[in-house]
């Protein structure tokens, strides 16, 4: 189906969206938007509640100050790139401490956190240190990173007229041993690793969409995703305990307990698997397709009270439950067109990193060579 058929203009105009003159200050309806890209977590947020999937994706309305709970994640995720990338833990090191600090730079960071960023840098570190005395060293000599992280963008993905897009951590091959052959790197920070998770994790929709997604970029299915989790500190800084000190007894604890805190697991995943994970994303996306087409006094994106405090609270709260007001309203921000764009500068970026790590690594690997023949 051709992208243009499938929301016509006539369409957007039944979706009848009224704004009153005051709110219509705030939200101008020039700023309505229909999506026609997905992301895994877009998907899961449209399934678990179609009403925060309207106020995010359609209305595009983003809070002005909202805590960032996912931070630390997110610094470890490029942590782990660099670490890969350029094959250095000092590299990986200095990485932590500029995604620290262009962290706090986000205005939701008010002074009296300045104490947190220094506590969670030296989280960071002590978990960094651990994982490349227990990873690190091996994973060098077995793996060979194929692409550091990967931001995708696959156009009219299965003919739905949609594009993917996405980013994930890595695609790395293993020339030898039992678990040979490409895989996709899946990197997790968790509090607690059960097995349960281990369970729910084989049919998650972020694997199996990264598993597809690295078939179509690289042109083979890999063999799976490798699940490289690891947990956060159970050891809190006492409060006579200098920075150091903790850093100190936290990379201890790290290297003396690494069953407890690493795990990694080599997920096998079955093309069929993948086929009907393909399958279902098609049907979402019909789903959705349908619902930007009906009016929305039909009430097609309805709330799911399940989820409003499943994972902290969400941050439509105000507008559920007090109603579109000028109070509730004013404390978002629609997300602009600019932002977009800013964004793809950053990719654009990002690819002449890739092709100078490239030189680098080439450049190291020539060096150790001649210094081999030299000493023979
Ligand atoms: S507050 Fe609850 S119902 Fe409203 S968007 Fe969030 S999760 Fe959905």
């Amino acid at each position: 189906m051709p992208k243009k058929d499938l929301i016509a203009k006539k369409d957007l105009k039944n979706l009848n969206i009224q704004f009153t003159p005051k709110i219509s200050k705030i939200l101008p309806k020039k700023e309505f938007h229909v999506p026609r890209h997905f992301s895994v977590s877009s998907i899961g947020t449209f399934l678990t509640c179609r009403r925060k999937c309207w106020y995010s994706r359609i209305r595009r309305l983003v809070p002005k100050l909202s805590p960032d709970y996912f931070y630390i994640g997110r610094v470890w995720h490029e942590a782990l790139d660099v670490l890969y990338s350029w094959q250095s833990y000092d590299a990986a090191l200095r990485q932590i401490k500029r995604s620290i600090k262009k962290e706090s730079k986000s205005p939701w960071f008010t002074a009296d956190q300045f104490e947190r960023i220094k506590t969670d840098r030296t989280i960071l570190s002590a978990m960094l240190n651990g994982y490349y005395q227990v990873y690190g060293k091996e994973d060098f000599k077995k793996w060979r990173i194929l692409r550091g992280e990967i931001e995708f963008n696959l156009p009219d993905f299965l003919n739905s007229g949609f594009d993917f897009n996405g980013r994930m951590d890595s695609a790395l091959k293993i020339a030898t041993g039992p678990h040979r052959g490409t895989w996709c790197l899946e990197n997790k920070t968790a509090s607690q690793i059960s097995n349960y998770q281990l369970e729910q994790v084989k049919i998650d929709p972020q694997i199996l969409g990264y598993v597809s997604a690295c078939g179509h970029i690289l042109g083979k299915k890999p063999r799976g995703v490798i699940w490289n989790v690891i947990r956060k500190p159970s050891i809190r800084q006492k409060k006579a305990q200098t920075l150091t000190a903790y850093r100190k007894e936290l990379e201890q604890d790290y290297i003396d307990r690494p069953s407890f805190y690493y795990n990694r697991e080599y997920l096998f995943v079955p093309t069929k698997a993948v086929e009907e994970w393909e399958e279902e994303i098609t049907n979402v996306l019909l789903d959705f397709e349908l619902a930007c087409q009906q009016p929305e006094d039909k009430h097609i994106w309805y709330k799911n009270p399940s989820m409003c405090t499943m994972y902290g609270r969400c941050a439509y709260l105000s507008l559920c439950s007090r109603g579109e007001k000028i109070q509730t309203l004013s404390m978002f921000r629609i997300h602009t067109r600019d932002e977009e764009t800013e964004k793809k500068g950053n990719k654009d970026g990002k690819r002449k990193t890739e092709k100078k790590r490239k030189e680098i690594i080439d450049k190291r690997k020539t060096r150790q060579t001649r210094k081999h023949y030299s000493g023979i």
